[in-house]
């Protein structure tokens, strides 16, 4: 590979086979092991603003951002203080504690339809609560999901998923009855002709349409036209909840999320990833008539050891707080490095003869190798993997840590700079002459 300068990777190695013997694949999570992008995946040892560094003491300017949670960078001085903070009162009570209405409220000032929030501990319990309550609510049993979202590992969302479950190439997964998907209607996304079809072959029987409202999970994969706002037409008018999952697009596409960006008000809410400033926490959230549901004041039952929990809720408080406060800088700010980011590696892709379709909203992005358009499920597995293997192994050689997957998306942080950017699409330039082969 021409792309110089090389990275160490005898530490990376040295910790991945330690961790091999006691640990599936070395990683707590799939997508970690590099398994669709080959090469030595780095142990990160330190991470400070836009820069991550490996046990090799390799320097990496990080678009992974923890798949999405760190906005603000990483080890973000205030955040950091907060959560120091809140250690020294203790770790856990499983009694309530005074932050937990402070991050209610934040979440609620984000998102206006929210009147009632619970918070719970990743993304897949808050996407499986909301689902149960959509379900209690209705007293319906089908739902809707669509082809290349994830929405968590609950066994009724593993159908047609996004993220790792994409990346590995696997319909589903092992170890879920027939029995438990058998009321999961995955569908084509941007397609509201299967939607229409769905509420008239299962009339009165649909709880719910969960959807991320830009996809992150199949990539970066935008509505189209006015899709969402169908979505949100078909659902009312057929009394199904309509979901949307924001665990990723929350805080991060706007300071509302996906539905202040397209001024759009779901049902419920799904929160996680940057809710809680890099330290796990989860949320689902709606009006009062739904969230009354929730045990103990209703039937639905969702519980946590570790909800709301004080360090979790500190960094969630840190760094939302922060957002808000400077939302004004902040997402102007996203909007500008990305887009000269996502333009300038594009630049470079076809100076040197790669066909590369660019999917963008706000701050997160995929380069899909591939003419494009991407638009749903089928167009984004036309990707050329091999491809985008060579373009991932080439920017970690160069000094950038990217999403290990074609199918994942890429974030810039509040912390990135112009000249990060610029290094950045410096390393595209090396890396592209490499992808081609
Ligand atoms: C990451 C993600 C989830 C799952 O969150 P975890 O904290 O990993 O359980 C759910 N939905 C979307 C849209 C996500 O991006």
């Amino acid at each position: 590979m021409p792309s110089t300068p090389s990275r160490k990777t005898e530490q990376s190695r040295r910790l991945r086979e330690r961790a091999e013997s006691m640990i599936p694949g070395g990683v707590n999570s799939p997508v970690r092991a590099f398994g669709a992008v080959g090469g030595e995946p780095p142990f990160i040892v330190r991470g400070k603003g836009s820069r991550i560094w490996d046990a090799d003491e390799n320097e990496f300017i990080d678009y992974l951002g923890s798949w999405g949670p760190l906005i603000l960078g990483h080890a973000a001085e205030h955040v950091l203080d907060a959560i120091v903070g809140a250690a020294c009162n203790g770790t856990s009570f499983g009694a309530s504690t005074p932050a937990e209405a402070d991050l209610a409220e934040l979440a609620i000032s984000a998102f206006p339809h929210i009147q009632k929030v619970r918070f719970v501990s990743s993304g897949t319990e808050a996407t499986m609560s909301a689902i149960r309550l959509a379900r209690a609510y209705t007293k319906r049993k089908y739902i809707v999901k669509f082809e290349g979202c994830y929405h968590g590992h609950a066994d009724a969302l593993l159908v047609k998923a996004g993220s790792g479950v994409a990346t590995l190439g696997i319909p589903g997964s092992a170890g879920v009855p027939e029995e438990f998907i058998q009321f999961t209607l995955a569908l084509p996304f941007n397609n509201i002709t299967a939607v229409e079809h769905a509420f008239q072959r299962f009339k009165h029987q649909i709880a719910c349409v969960i959807v991320e409202p830009v996809v992150g999970n199949m990539g970066c994969v935008p509505g189209v036209d006015d899709y969402l706002v169908a979505l949100r037409m078909i659902t009312e008018r057929e009394k199904a909840v309509l979901i949307f999952d924001e665990v990723m697009t929350g805080f991060r596409v706007a300071f509302g999320g996906a539905q202040e960006l397209y001024n759009i008000r779901p049902d419920l809410t799904t929160m996680g990833k940057i809710i809680g400033g890099g330290l796990p926490v989860g949320a689902y959230g709606g009006p009062s008539e739904i969230m009354n549901l929730v045990a103990p004041l209703g039937p639905m039952y969702q519980a946590g050891t570790l909800s709301g929990n004080p360090l979790a809720m500190a960094a969630g408080c840190a760094t939302v707080k922060y957002l808000r406060e400077h939302k004004e800088e902040i997402y102007p700010k996203l909007e500008k490095l990305s887009e000269q980011l996502v333009r300038g590696v594009a630049a470079a892709a076809k100076d040197a003869g790669v066909t590369l379709c660019a999917n963008r909203v706000g701050s997160m992005f995929t380069w899909f190798f591939t003419a494009g358009p991407v638009t749903d499920w089928e167009s984004a597995a036309r990707s050329n993997t091999e491809q985008f293997a060579r373009f991932f192994r080439g920017m970690l050689d160069n000094g950038v840590y990217l999403p290990p997957s074609q199918y994942e998306a890429a974030f810039l942080s509040a912390a990135h700079s112009e000249e990060d950017v610029q290094e950045t699409i410096a390393a595209a330039k090396r890396a592209m002459a490499a992808v081609r082969g």
